[in-house]
Formats: structure tokens, C-alpha cells, sequence
């Protein structure tokens, strides 16, 4: 399949400087020698003939071994030039990352460049509220509630400070929205399942919400369920933020709803789905970072799903990278028919949406046939509300599956600080669905 996607002038060469130096002075890529068909050949035919850097991969590589010759880690730890940041969960690859703060910063400035609010609103000292899991920023306070001025870093405010939202009292709903107010944040970057609880407060309690320049989704994937319950209280612009702890900033959602890749900061290799499972327009995504000097990330799995978009433009003019019409969700999220065609978190999330009255809800596949789903409603005609869910997924996933939903007064996050919205409770293998 080709795509005419147009790239910054400086991509081609970032792109080879990044291979070369891997494959030569990075001791975790010096295997992918023997794939590299040589430098007679075109930079994206190089690319395309490496393999996929994992997660297992970083580990036992860190740190020496993701750094160019010559660089020397512990230094640069003790004179604190970089650090170091760790990603776990029990249904993960527990990770710890080198962390650069300087090149962090510049590749999320250089995605506000993607969203035209953000890119006027956003100045790099911009007041800016937090609304994530603590265990992915912020401070952990679980039974203690912190002070708003123990909750302040620099120009961020972490509204947060508990692991478990299913946790949270009125009083610190009341809270959240009060220091909303006091602070005035001119971004308010929220984890889509957390602002999604807060609102579903607001909304049924009446409560006034300060509203800020723009909102800005990251950490999760964000339902239509949130989107609807966002809406019930923000009247702003939102904004998806697509990126990892290894990648930094890798998408961004325009003004128009589509996503632009931050092509100055990172390279995305497609890889399409085959077509009975969705491809040629799904597919996943191995990212490349440029100018990271500290930490060399070639072709990482982010292990998540994209929709390249089919016009491959976007009214809002911008043209430089890929463009994506969605993104789909995580492959972890992924389930399969009872005929075993792949499903997307972003087709169930579809199917689901039309559900009314629905706080929260989280599917699991058990087996081949078997799915619960786990519901948090409001609703008092709990048979009609399981029976309208029953058809529902019955059409996505086939007459043969049986079905069973189970109430529950809250969801909780994984392990990770992240909810799980669908997740097979057996292994998929997506090489397998690869075209
Ligand atoms: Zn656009």
C-alpha cells in the first residue's frame, strides 16, 4: 500500500543518522546487523527489514546498552543531566526508562505546534492542572489528603493525589473543581477516565466548572462514553495527546478531530493489519525518536492500533508526517470474534456507545466464545439494559457468544493506574494478524 505522505526535509536524514547509529554504537541493535540489507538501499526498505524493539528488549539492554559508545550514564545521573522513570503493572512488562527532561519538554513542545489551541495557548509556562493516577504523576497520598500547595511542581497543579478513583469522596470531587477555580488552568491535561468520573459529579450534582483554554487527553484511550460525559460539564476545545514514557509525544489531535504524527521528534513505521482483520488502514505502529541523545528507541512496539486516514489530508491544512483518522486503541485491549476476527477497543467502543445511561463498563473475553461485561449504571431496569448490552455485542461478536453482565457500583484501575476497558483473558499473539 502507498500512502503520499508528505515529511519534514530533515526526516530522511534523522532517520538514517538514528539506524546507523543504532546499528553500529548502540549495543541493543548491534543483532540487527544481519536484517540490514545494506546502505545502497532506500532508508524506509532499511527500516522496514529490522525488527520490532520490545519492552523485554529495553530491559535487558538498560541502561548501557541504549546509549551510544561514549556516553556514560552513570555520569550523567549523578550530574543529573538525565534520570530515570519506571513504568509497571501486573498485566505489563514492568520497565524502567532512561529520562531526559530537556528533550521531553521540546517534543511536547513541538506537538502543540500539531493543534492550533494549543499551540496559541500553550506557552511552556502556562498554568496547567493535572487530573492523572498518581502513580503516573503527581504525589501518592492515599490516606492522607494533601494541601493544594502539596500538590504544586513548578507550573503544575496535580488535582489527584489518591490511586484508586473508585475511592474518591464528594468532598474531594468538591475539591478538584474549588481548586479548578483558585488556579484557573489555562490547560487541563486529565487521564479521560478520571475527568470522565469528576464530570459524571459535576453534572449530577449541579456543580458550576471552571472552564479552562483547552483539555488535553493523555495516559488512556478515551471512550465515547467519556466524550459524552465531558460534555455534560466542558463546553472547550479537547485535544487527544498520543505518546509513551519511551517515545514522547508521537501523535496529536488537531482541531479538526484527525492526528498528526510529531515528525520533528519521532519516526512511525505502519504495519497493517490483514484484511480480514481489519487492515489495510489498521494497523500498529513502531516508533523511532530523533534527537534523544540519552536514549536510543528504534522501532518500539507501543503496542497500540492505529486508523491511517484514507484521504491521507486534513482540512486543517497540515501535511507533514502521517495522518491518522483515529487511534484504536491498545493492542492489549484487543478482542476477537467467536469466528476469531480481531476486534478493535474503538469498533467495541462503537457498538457500546449507543447505550444509554452507562457510567463505566469494562469487557473481558474469557474463551473463544465467552464475554462479560462489566457494567456501573444508574439505571433501575437493569434486565433491559442487560438485554440491550447482550444484543449489542452479540452482533459484534457472533450469534454463538454468550454474553453475561455483571453490575458493579465502580470500576478500579490495573495495577498500573490505568483502567482496562476490554482485555482478553487469554493471550493474542498480533504478529499472527499482521499483514
Ligand atoms: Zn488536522
Amino acid at each position: 500500500m502507498l500512502f503520499n505522505w508528505e515529511f519534514p526535509p530533515r526526516y530522511y536524514s534523522q532517520s538514517l543518522d538514528v539506524l546507523e547509529t543504532s546499528i553500529n554504537q548502540v549495543t541493543a541493535y548491534h543483532p540487527w546487523r544481519t536484517c540490514d540489507p545494506g546502505r545502497d538501499h532506500p532508508v524506509d526498505v532499511r527500516y522496514t527489514a529490522m525488527p520490532a524493539l520490545t519492552k523485554i528488549n529495553i530491559r535487558d539492554n538498560f541502561p548501557d546498552g541504549l546509549v551510544p559508545a561514549g556516553h556514560d550514564v552513570r555520569r550523567a545521573l549523578e550530574s543529573g543531566e538525565i534520570g530515570l522513570t519506571s513504568t509497571s503493572g501486573s498485566s505489563d512488562v514492568s520497565v524502567t526508562n532512561i529520562w531526559n527532561q530537556e528533550w521531553w519538554d521540546a517534543s511536547e513542545r513541538a506537538s502543540w505546534k500539531l493543534n492550533s489551541y494549543a499551540s496559541k495557548l500553550a506557552t511552556g509556562n502556562h498554568p496547567e492542572a493535572i487530573l492523572a493516577n498518581p502513580l503516573n504523576v503527581g504525589f501518592v497520598s492515599d490516606n492522607l489528603d494533601l494541601p493544594m500547595d502539596k500538590r504544586r511542581a513548578s507550573r503544575f497543579l496535580f488535582l489527584n493525589e489518591k490511586t484508586d478513583p473508585a475511592t474518591w469522596s464528594s468532598e474531594l470531587m468538591d475539591r478538584m473543581i474549588s481548586e479548578l477555580e483558585i488556579f484557573k488552568p489555562v490547560i487541563l491535561e486529565a487521564n479521560p477516565s478520571l475527568l470522565a468520573k469528576l464530570c459524571r459529579y459535576a453534572a449530577e450534582h449541579k456543580r458550576e466548572v471552571f472552564q479552562p483554554g483547552l483539555i488535553v487527553l493523555t495516559y488512556e484511550y478515551p471512550t465515547k462514553l467519556h466524550y459524552k460525559q465531558f460534555r455534560k460539564v466542558f463546553d472547550v476545545p479537547i485535544a487527544n495527546s498520543y505518546g509513551t514514557t519511551e517515545t514522547g509525544y508521537v501523535f496529536m489531535q488537531c482541531e479538526e478531530g484527525k492526528f498528526h504524527q510529531n515528525s520533528e521528534f519521532c519516526r512511525v513505521d505502519f504495519q497493517p493489519l490483514k484484511s480480514e482483520h481489519g487492515g489495510p488502514f489498521v494497523g500498529r505502529i513502531l516508533v523511532t525518536t530523533f534527537n534523544n541523545p540519552w536514549y536510543y528507541i528504534v522501532r518500539f512496539d507501543v503496542r497500540d492500533l492505529v486508523h491511517i486516514d484514507e484521504e491521507g489530508k486534513c482540512p486543517c491544512g497540515r501535511n507533514s508526517g502521517i495522518i491518522l483518522s483515529a487511534v484504536e486503541g491498545r493492542i492489549i485491549s484487543a478482542t476477537l470474534t467467536c469466528e476469531g476476527k480481531l476486534v478493535t477497543l474503538s469498533e467495541l467502543d462503537d457498538a457500546l456507545s449507543v447505550l444509554d445511561g452507562v457510567d463505566e463498563y469494562r469487557l473481558e473475553q474469557l474463551s473463544g466464545k465467552a464475554y462479560d461485561l462489566h457494567l456501573v449504571s444508574q439505571r433501575p431496569d437493569r434486565s433491559i439494559l442487560t438485554e440491550e448490552a447482550s444484543k449489542l455485542l452479540k452482533k459484534l461478536y457472533g450469534k454463538e457468544s454468550k454474553v453475561s453482565v455483571i453490575y458493579e457500583d465502580a470500576l478500579s484501575p490495573e495495577d498500573s493506574g490505568k483502567y482496562s476497558v476490554a482485555k482478553t483473558l487469554f493471550h493474542i499473539n498480533i504478529e499472527k494478524y499482521l499483514d
